[in-house]
């Protein structure tokens, strides 16, 4: 949905987004603190778009008029009375959520790489973690207050009519100012390294490998073997710990020697020390700088039945890719119904971080989607791509039920940006 070059651009005004890349052509970014003073601005303002924490790397939260920052309005965490659900602020960031479930005995079903991210900004884009049967963040949401175009709050509950197609919806209906999540009973998770898994595991065995774990991830420069497998595992109540394998599909457990490499001082604890699931289940911790910090993202997804053949295509230009690249991230999302999804269905994401080349990432991205072009892949909608509208189309059969969403509830198309508008087009 995003062209590389567009996203790439020179910076042409002061807001930018975290990664750097991108300069905002909003006229202005406003930072209301109350409900009240938001509905004021948007029922006052021709174009307003909402923005959460920046991390998105395309120009899906750019917009022609204001910005609307919702990280200064209260988190004001309520659980539900059954502790089935947290309803927060949607500015808030998942840290803040994850502490106060953890303080409660309560546990999110699963969390992205880093806490620092709203969950307003998170779940608008379809934003995962890994773990066969955990979906996206986006698919544990059960209710959205949504502030609609003359300022008016309006609720929406699963299973009410358009509710699917309000989650993932890229800002296009309106600034969500409180979320409702689903929650689980707080548990113990350690956190274990392997090296060295051979392409072969993959090749034969992708579903087992994913499956180690809770949730589990594997890095890799398209190289001749898998650098890294990250195995997140919950230890059942009652038990102190569980015992890991010492050989995962022909992967080893790192070294203590790399233990302090891969956990080092961004990362939450990866040496298999049991502690709460809040530490664990995101990769980076709340005070450090997530990620590498200088780079772009761009992330496709695939069928997970289709995962090892269109690893193997990747693999194919490798070489081509590697010099530019940090590393590649591989995870599994569990399918939901939502309409602009890109996870609808049991699905592999191939996640790059690009070292901060703009120029050779922008020709490089395309590499990677004709490489997994057979596979119909669906790219991350935050992140870098540059898949032609057509192939965008094609992969979202509920994107008419979408527009006609967007027509129902904002007609004057106030919420609409350059993302949205090419989407719609
Ligand atoms: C270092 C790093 C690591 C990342 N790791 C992961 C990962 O593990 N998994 C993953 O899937 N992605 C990951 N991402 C991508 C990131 O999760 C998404 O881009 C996400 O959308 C960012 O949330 P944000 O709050 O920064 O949103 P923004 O970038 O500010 O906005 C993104 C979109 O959300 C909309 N939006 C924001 N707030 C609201 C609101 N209140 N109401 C309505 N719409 C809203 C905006 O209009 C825009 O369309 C990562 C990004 C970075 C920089």
């Amino acid at each position: 949905m995003t062209t590389t070059h567009e996203t790439l651009r020179p910076p042409r005004r002061d807001e930018r987004n975290w990664a750097d890349s991108f300069s905002y052509r909003a006229t202005r970014v406003v930072q209301p603190t109350t409900v009240d003073e938001l509905s004021e601005l948007v029922a006052g303002a021709p174009r307003i778009r909402a923005l959460g924490t920046r991390h998105s790397f395309s120009d899906v939260a750019d917009g022609p008029g204001l910005l609307v920052s919702t990280t200064a309005l209260p988190a004001d965490p309520v659980i539900s009375d059954d502790g089935h659900g947290v309803t927060v602020g949607a500015g808030t960031n998942y840290a803040v959520v994850a502490q106060h479930l953890d303080r409660h005995g309560l546990a999110l079903l699963n969390m992205g790489s880093l806490p620092h991210i709203s969950v307003g900004g998170a779940i608008a884009t379809g934003t995962h973690g890994s773990g066969l049967g955990l979906g996206s963040l986006s698919s544990a949401v059960s209710a959205l207050e949504i502030v609609g175009p003359d300022g008016s709050l309006r609720t929406v509950r699963r299973g009410q009519p358009g509710f699917d197609g309000s989650v993932v919806a890229l800002g296009a209906l309106g600034v969500v100012v409180r979320v409702t999540l689903d929650v689980q009973p707080g548990f113990r998770m350690r956190q274990d390294t392997y090296v060295d898994l051979p392409w072969s595991s993959v090749d034969d065995h992708l579903v087992d490998v994913m499956g180690a774990g809770y949730s589990v991830s594997f890095f890799h420069e398209f190289d001749h073997r898998i650098r890294e497998v990250l195995v997140k595992s919950r230890v059942p109540e009652g038990l102190a710990d569980v015992s890991m394998p010492r050989d995962l599909w022909g992967a080893r457990p790192a070294p203590v020697d790399e233990h302090a490499e891969v956990t080092g001082t961004k990362s939450t604890p990866m040496d298999g020390s049991v502690g709460s699931w809040a530490d664990r289940l995101p990769h980076f911790r709340i005070d450090a700088t997530p990620s590498v910090g200088s780079e772009l993202q761009s992330e496709h997804f695939v069928a997970l039945e289709d995962g090892a053949a269109a690893l193997r295509a990747v693999r194919r230009v490798g070489d081509e890719l590697r010099p530019h690249l940090h590393t590649c991230e591989t995870r599994t999302v569990a399918g939901d119904p939502l309409w602009l999804s890109p996870t609808p269905q049991d699905s592999l994401g191939i996640a790059f971080t690009w070292k901060k080349h703009p120029a050779e990432v922008a020709a490089l991205i395309p590499r990677v989607e004709e490489a997994l072009a057979p596979f119909t892949p669906r790219p991350h909608w935050g992140k870098l791509s540059a898949l032609p509208h057509a192939a965008i189309v094609a992969a979202y059969p509920r994107l008419a039920d979408f527009a006609d969403l967007v027509r129902e509830i904002d007609p004057e198309g106030k919420f609409g940006g350059p993302a949205v508008e090419r989407l719609l087009a």
